[in-house]
């Protein structure tokens, strides 16, 4: 029996009835170790679980932020569009009398116009208005706008008026009949209307290259001034 009498050399197993030997402490034990470690497994889980729906919740939300912000730019866009539409001219009865009476007024007044452009010099022109808080009014050239297209929609832009000029300012060209002139007219107002991207864009203003009066060819511009005057 000596040999089976010190039961710490079988450790776990009751010799006699070779059963197992049943240590309490060590089943506690093994129970609290279990159950922590069953426990902190469901923590584990639960704050996986828990991050990756806060995770998935946070991208929906910035989805969602990203789409209302794309939203708030297409409104802006399309009401840029809306004012673009609203500005283009209309001539209205008080517009032509204003035209009518423009040399004439009780108080001293003055219009900084600009023509033959759009050019090379246009930016710094624009520069210096923008400095002084000036509007200015720039008869444009229907061959120049096509040359400088980024000018002519920054003078649009930065709130000038763009009138007409006429296509090519050659007067050997333009002035050889009553009907190039009107040519000249709608093909001006027709590419800085492309240009600006408003279809319906007419200034309703023209200015005679070379001047309406003091020209060799006056027949002809007093007939196309005629025809003009109704566009
Ligand atoms: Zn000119």
């Amino acid at each position: 029996m000596g040999l089976f009498s010190n039961k710490w050399e079988y450790s776990g197993y009751n010799i006699y009835s070779m059963k197992k030997y049943v240590d309490k402490k060590r089943i506690i034990f093994n129970i609290i170790v279990g159950s922590l470690t069953i426990i902190a497994l469901c923590l584990i889980g639960y704050y996986t679980i828990d991050t990756t729906i806060r995770i998935k919740k946070s991208k929906q939300f910035m989805a969602q932020i990203i789409e209302y912000k794309n939203q708030q730019e297409e409104l802006i866009n399309e009401k840029k569009d809306d004012e673009l539409v609203k500005k283009n001219p209309e001539l209205t009865e008080t517009g032509k009398e204003n035209l009518k009476n423009i040399y004439v007024s009780e108080e001293k007044r003055a219009f900084l116009t600009f023509d033959d452009g759009p050019s090379k010099n246009t930016i710094d022109i624009l520069n210096i208005l923008k400095e002084n808080n000036i509007k200015a009014t720039f008869f444009v050239l229907g061959c120049q706008v096509e040359v400088f297209p980024e000018t002519t929609n920054k003078i649009y832009n930065e709130g000038h008026y763009i009138a007409n000029h006429g296509y090519t300012h050659i007067y050997k060209s333009i002035y050889q009949s009553p009907e190039q002139v009107l040519l000249e007219f709608n093909q001006c107002n027709q590419i800085v209307a492309n240009t600006l991207g408003i279809p319906e864009y007419n200034s309703h203003l023209f200015r005679f290259p070379g001047g309406s009066n003091r020209w060799k060819i006056c027949r002809n511009k007093k007939t196309s001034h005629n025809i003009i005057r109704t566009k």
